[in-house]
């Protein structure tokens, strides 16, 4: 069970909110009685993950894209909006960068005018195909600025500047997380990420495609551990911006993966490699020191726990949806 931070109600911002994480964090930060404004414009986000939030007298939906000023009255903001699996960020590269970049210009507007307090979701990405092992902080990362992943991970570095940029020049109060692979109930059953693909196709007695030779290492953090992290940063002592890493600290070969999803499912499913995506990070692990000293964080989810709740969910799906929803992204 996750711990209530006390704190004093607030009307709060949400962008992609209708996303995975974004729906989660809606949940958490209305049981905390906070009213919360979700904003999305629904290019990975789903109304189903939010559907049960509508009711809420102190949630409300607002369809609108990050590119274009916003004009609310809220006290924190929380910024999301981004596509962040490799094939939905692809997709439309030139609008992922507008995302990041032209996002985080409109949200800190919005911020500096309302003097609200604004957390960036930044990504593990910023380090590239890293050369140190685990990532702190301090590291500067290695990243490839042409390369298919390029318009994710520049641009959630260029987001990182302007965070800091404002905070130095206007004096906002920022908080910067780079989240590490998170998975649990709501992801996109279509985003290609890992998790989700070795689940459903493991569910379906499919093929399990590992990329390259699966010796490559991601680290996993379940949804809830993720989610408690945002709240102890946003609600971290005045002079604690971060940047920050959020994630789990046990690494595991995408092959070990693959072999606990098998069976954990008692599938039929045989493992195939396909080619690895160009520019994949051979290795990536948090190091997670800062965020246990300055949040008193640390993950407390273990991988299978987390897995057997997110089969469950996708389970599910299949049941009341079947295998052609699923692949259209339902
Ligand atoms: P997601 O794709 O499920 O959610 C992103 C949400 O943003 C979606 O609802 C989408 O419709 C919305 N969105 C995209 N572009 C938008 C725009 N221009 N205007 C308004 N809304 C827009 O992804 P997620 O896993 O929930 O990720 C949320 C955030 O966390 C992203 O910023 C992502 O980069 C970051 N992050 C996630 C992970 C992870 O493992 N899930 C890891 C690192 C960073
Ligand atoms: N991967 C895989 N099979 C899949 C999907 C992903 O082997 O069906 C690999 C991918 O090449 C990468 C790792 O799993 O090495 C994590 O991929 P994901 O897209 O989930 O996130 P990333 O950390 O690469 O952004």
């Amino acid at each position: 069970m996750s711990t209530l931070v006390n704190y004093d109600a607030q009307r709060v911002l949400v962008t992609g909110g209708a996303g995975f994480l974004g729906s989660h964090l809606c949940e958490r930060l209305l049981k905390e009685g906070n009213e919360v404004i979700c904003l999305d414009n629904f290019f990975t986000g789903r109304r189903q993950t939010i559907a049960h939030l509508l009711s809420n007298p102190s949630f409300e939906l607002l369809r609108h894209d990050v590119t274009f000023p916003l004009f609310v009255e809220v006290d924190q903001i929380y910024n999301l909006a981004c596509p962040a699996s490799p094939i939905h960020y692809q997709h439309d590269p030139v609008q992922t960068t507008k995302t990041s970049v032209h996002g985080a210009i409109n949200m800190l507007g919005l911020a500096k005018r309302l003097n609200a307090k604004i957390m960036q979701a930044s990504t593990s990405e910023v380090y590239g195909d890293p050369e140190v092992h685990p990532q702190r902080e301090d590291y500067h990362g290695s990243v490839n600025p042409i390369g298919l992943r390029s318009c994710y991970d520049e641009g959630k570095r260029c987001a990182e500047t302007l965070f800091f940029d404002y905070h130095r020049q206007h004096g906002l109060d920022i908080k910067v997380a780079r989240i590490f692979n998170t998975y649990g109930p709501n992801m996109h059953p279509n985003d290609g990420r890992v998790v989700s693909n070795f689940i459903i196709q493991a569910l379906q007695n499919k093929d399990i495609t590992i990329y390259g030779d699966g010796t490559q290492t991601r680290s996993f953090c379940y949804v809830s551990d993720l989610i408690e992290g945002f709240i102890c940063l946003m609600n971290s002592h005045d002079g604690f911006k971060g940047p920050v890493n959020l994630g789990n600290g046990s690494e595991f070969q995408i092959g070990e993966l693959a072999e606990m999803v098998i069976d954990m499912t008692n599938s039929k499913s045989k493992i195939t490699h396909r080619d690895l995506p160009k520019d994949d990070p051979k290795q990536r692990c948090p190091d997670i020191t800062l965020a246990k000293k300055e949040l008193g964080w640390q993950p407390t989810m273990p991988l299978e726990k987390g897995l057997k709740r997110t089969i469950t969910y996708f389970k599910s799906l299949l049941e009341h949806h079947g295998a052609d929803a699923i692949s259209q992204g339902n």
